[in-house]
């Protein structure tokens, strides 16, 4: 699979694939310029079942960024099925229902490409968010991280996302990180399978 792809995004939708199903409810906690939300909008959605993303950033350039990508790619019915909120993503609880079962929380950390590079994932809300995507995921549910480790302190960020995983009960979560050895400075993608 590999082969024709470069990119550790390209390497955690490949691991979506894996886990969310037709009909589930997923979150992208960083959407960013919109395509790890319509990656996920594509695996959720059919004619028959809904399924939900809610799409998060901080920044408002970037849900407009995300809904003009969603309108290029997306029917009306399809966008329909796309929740946009400019929130904090350590806050995610106040847009998910309360009785939402969710299958996929996926952050892409960094800063927004081809936007302001000062505004950008700090460790002490990626913590945060993470904790928060913790009490929100279901069974059999995966929260997945690509953290960019080569602008200012992406170092630390990768360290707090290795702290977090870390501490994970080894009875109900498998936390894998998957290191490019010829590529140092690559995007590292870490995955939190719950059990
Ligand atoms: N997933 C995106 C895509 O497919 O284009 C790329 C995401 S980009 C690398 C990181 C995004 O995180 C930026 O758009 C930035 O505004 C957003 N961000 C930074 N801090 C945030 C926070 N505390 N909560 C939510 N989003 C945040």
């Amino acid at each position: 699979y590999l082969c024709g792809k470069k990119k550790a995004t390209d390497l955690a939708h490949m691991v979506w694939k894996h886990v969310v199903q037709k009909g589930d409810t997923v979150l992208d906690a960083t959407c960013g310029n919109g395509f790890d939300t319509l990656a996920m909008l594509n695996l959720v959605a059919d004619d028959s079942r809904k399924g939900y993303v809610f799409a998060l950033d901080i920044q408002k350039d970037a849900l407009d960024s995300t809904s003009i990508l969603l309108e290029e790619s997306l029917n009306l019915d399809e966008r329909q099925l796309v929740k946009l909120v400019n929130i904090c993503h350590s806050k995610m609880e106040e847009v998910v229902p309360r009785n939402a079962l969710v299958r996929l929380v996926a952050f892409n950390l960094g800063y927004l490409p081809g936007g302001k590079k000062e505004i950008i994932t700090r460790p002490e809300t990626t913590f945060l968010a993470l904790e928060a995507a913790e009490r929100i995921l279901m069974p059999g549910g995966l929260i997945s991280i690509v953290v960019y480790v080569g602008h200012p302190g992406g170092r630390e960020e990768l360290e707090a996302v290795e702290t977090f995983a870390a501490r994970m009960p080894v009875e109900n979560w498998i936390c894998c990180k998957l290191r490019m050895v010829n590529r140092p400075c690559a995007p590292v993608p870490i995955f939190l399978f719950r059990r």
